[in-house]
């Protein structure tokens, strides 16, 4: 296969990962398209060119959504497991700026062969998140379920923030500016114009997120 088909595959399997682990089952074709960028015309092609191959990647039904099918759940999580050691590579040892990370993996993870990719887990030391806060997939294709939860699911309370998303560089430089990376300790309350009124640490200043920056932050319960 040419390589520019064989990134778009690799785009399709992951894009069907993310999106059946935000919400298990069959994934749609439309959320699928809307996630792509895509026109729904081209997922449809492209869903019925990767069921038909015969070790199908997909298992696709038309007005029934997609499944990945075991070898697909395989390639997908390689290619998360490229993406997100890159992120952590270029973060922790070309310093790259936390906003520049993704659009370089998005690039690069499609081509690094099986020794780089060891060898940079190993000059990491097998980090088991990347810098985003999400959980890198063991070699073995192995991922622990998400039991963090969107920060819009919750109204107030203390929390620890888990991961954010990495999909838009200016809230991620901005969020990171402000000190809101993963690891660290928020209150979190409802201000009365809708938006997350979110205090980092101890800080007695509040940051005021708008639902759709609130959407990027996952949190989960402090324990004790
Ligand atoms: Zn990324």
């Amino acid at each position: 296969m040419p390589q520019r088909s064989t990134e778009s595959v690799d785009n399709y399997l992951k894009a069907i990962l993310t999106l059946g682990e935000r919400q298990p089952g069959r994934v749609a074709s439309n959320a699928l398209a809307a996630h792509l960028g895509v026109a729904p015309a081209s997922v449809t092609n492209m869903l019925q060119k990767l069921a038909a191959a015969a070790a199908p990647f997909v298992e696709y039904e038309r007005h029934r959504g997609v499944l990945l099918s075991p070898s697909g759940r395989r390639r997908a999580l390689e290619i998360v497991r490229h993406h997100r050691l890159i992120e952590t590579f270029l973060y922790e040892v070309l310093d790259y700026p936390i906003e520049e990370l993704h659009e370089e993996a998005e690039r690069l993870e499609h081509f690094i062969s099986e020794r780089f990719e060891e060898r940079i887990a190993a000059k990491l030391g097998h980090p088991t998140t990347d810098p985003h806060g999400h959980a890198i997939p063991s070699l073995e294709g192995e991922m622990p379920p998400r039991s963090s939860m969107c920060l819009t699911d919750v109204s107030e309370g203390t929390f620890i923030v888990d991961s954010i998303s990495d999909r838009d560089a200016p809230t991620l430089r901005s969020l990171q500016a402000n000190g809101l990376t993963p690891g660290t300790k928020v209150r979190v309350t409802r201000s009365p114009s809708d938006s997350y009124s979110v205090r980092i640490g101890r800080s007695t200043t509040a940051l005021d997120l708008s639902p759709e920056v609130a959407r990027e932050v996952r949190i989960l319960p402090l324990t004790k």
